[in-house]
């Protein structure tokens, strides 16, 4: 009786993972959608908890509510105080959590696997090696840890702690190999049979793996490697249910895994890199110092007042948000900006590059926040024919996905990214506050081309008064 409830929690688990990932895909119903998956979580963490066969023992159960309510708290609190800015370096720590709870319960495992043998030895019962069993263990074990170490340290890249990239001499061949001596550990010690010293060694080598694995990815790849992280963390915990032969777990795992490995290969597609290059750690081969940008010519700057009558006589306009959009915080007078124009008669549209912002879908869920609606954001493959029929593309804090070096300058780290052809519209003009370089680190020499005119200062503080200024015409 006790196994079909649990059954059927698990059942209620699953689907509603299916059923709220669904609803994540539409920013209308994605709150609604992270609520049913969390509710589904949380029958099939209760139902664990009360149906599994075994027996109550008080300090067990204080110990799972205790680290429970400790995560609840400390998850709750996190996630309410962040700063939409720091949104990416969150997620990326959740993921990193994830990861070291698939590689703990892999550890645990073990440690109960070592036991079995040795009380088995002690008693001279020789027990057949469960070989899915103890694949599923070690591949959690390492899956997992390189998911936790590699996303802390994109963590700390994109909280800017880590800002270059760091390359060791020779650095592919080095991640070749530790990588191949980690599952080639782990086969060892599947085959072979091991200890928890032994096992602890493994786990060390993972976590040097994943550290390896991510320091030197530098200029504009990062989105990749998080994707590929997050999707690692899926496979590690789909390991876990596998281990465990909890579908709930299982479905997840699965639901995240692929989910990642499907984002990992539109970021490459967004990137122009091959797969093959992130997971031999030969992403992003070149320098941001290497590279060849060679700025000539001078820049210029338009006034508030001349550009209200610019865009107030436009017949379209197209503003490509970036990530300075999110650290101004200027969706909302974005949306405003194009109300007004909307109703003077001008068409807008917004131009959203696969990478702008600071982690996968940044510009959506942002312009999503103010209520945009979802048919002006227009993908970069399909807005990019648009930009010769455009009277104005405004750029609002974004800058490497524009940077005309990623086409024309073989030297450069973003050599070869897809970006957005602004240059192909009569007027583009260009909010930010200085000069400074993006992501990549790198110039930009769209802003000397002799179409663009700067538009300088805070996002929500020009905004502002470009609205202003539009509503005296
Ligand atoms: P960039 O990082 O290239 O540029 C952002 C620009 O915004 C800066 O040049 C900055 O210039 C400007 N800015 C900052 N604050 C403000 C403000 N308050 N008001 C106005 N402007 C401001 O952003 P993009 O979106 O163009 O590109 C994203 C980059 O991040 C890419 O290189 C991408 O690969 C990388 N990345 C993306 C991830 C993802 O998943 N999407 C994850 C990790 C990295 P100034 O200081 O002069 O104002």
């Amino acid at each position: 009786m006790k196994q079909s409830i649990l059954e059927i929690c698990y059942l209620i688990g699953s689907v509603t993972f299916i059923v709220g990932l669904k609803m994540m895909g539409n920013a209308k119903t994605a709150r609604k959608g992270n609520l049913i998956g969390a509710v589904g979580m949380t029958i099939a963490i209760l139902g664990t908890i009360f149906l599994v066969e075994h027996a109550f023992n008080p300090l067990i159960l204080s110990l799972i509510f205790g680290a429970i309510g400790l995560g609840t708290v400390v998850g709750w609190m996190t996630a309410k105080k962040v700063q939409m800015t720091k949104m990416p370096e969150l997620v990326s720590m959740f993921n990193g959590m994830g990861g070291a709870c698939a590689a703990l319960i892999s550890l645990i495992e073990l440690k109960h696997h070592y036991h079995t043998l040795e009380d088995a030895a002690r008693d001279g019962i020789q027990l057949p090696t469960q070989y899915g069993t103890l694949i599923a263990i070690f591949l959690g074990l390492i899956i997992g840890s390189i998911s936790f170490s590699g996303s802390i340290i994109a963590y700390l890249k994109l909280n800017g702690t880590m800002n270059k990239p760091i390359r060791l001499p020779q650095y592919n061949i080095i991640n070749l190999l530790v990588m191949i001596a980690t599952f080639g550990f782990g086969a060892y010690l599947m085959f072979a049979g091991g200890n928890m010293i032994m096992a602890y060694g493994l786990f060390a080598l993972a976590l040097l793996y994943g550290i390896l694995f991510t320091i030197p990815i530098g200029g504009a790849d990062m989105p990749v490697v998080i994707s590929l992280l997050n999707s690692f963390t899926g496979l590690a915990a789909a390991f876990g249910g596998f281990l465990y032969d909890n579908k709930a777990m299982l479905t997840g795992g699965i639901l995240v895994g692929s989910a990642g490995t499907l984002l990992t290969l539109i970021m490459c597609k967004a990137m122009n890199r091959p797969l093959s290059n992130v997971i031999f750690g030969a992403f992003g081969g070149s320098n941001a110092a290497a590279s060849n940008t060679d700025v000539k010519g001078s820049i210029k700057d338009i006034q508030v007042s001349d550009l209200a009558v610019l865009m107030n006589y436009s017949k379209k306009v197209v503003i490509v948000p970036g990530y300075g959009l999110a650290v101004a915080q200027a969706q909302h007078i974005i949306k405003e900006l194009e109300n007004l124009l909307e109703e003077r008669g001008v068409e807008v549209k917004y131009a959203i590059h696969p990478v702008a912002g600071r982690m996968p879908g940044h510009m959506n869920v942002l312009l999503a926040e103010s209520n945009v609606s979802y048919d002006k954001l227009v993908e970069m493959d399909e807005i990019n024919p648009e930009f010769e029929q455009t009277d104005v593309v405004l750029i609002v804090g974004a800058n490497d996905v524009v940077n005309p070096a990623a086409k024309t300058d073989p030297s450069s780290p973003i050599y070869g990214m897809p970006i957005l052809e602004v240059d192909k519209a009569k007027n583009v003009i260009v909010n930010k506050r200085s000069m400074n370089a993006g992501y990549a680190g790198i110039d930009n020499l769209l802003f000397y081309d002799s179409k663009c005119s700067m538009f300088f200062g805070d996002a929500k503080k020009a905004l502002t008064e470009l609205v202003a200024e539009i509503k005296t015409l």
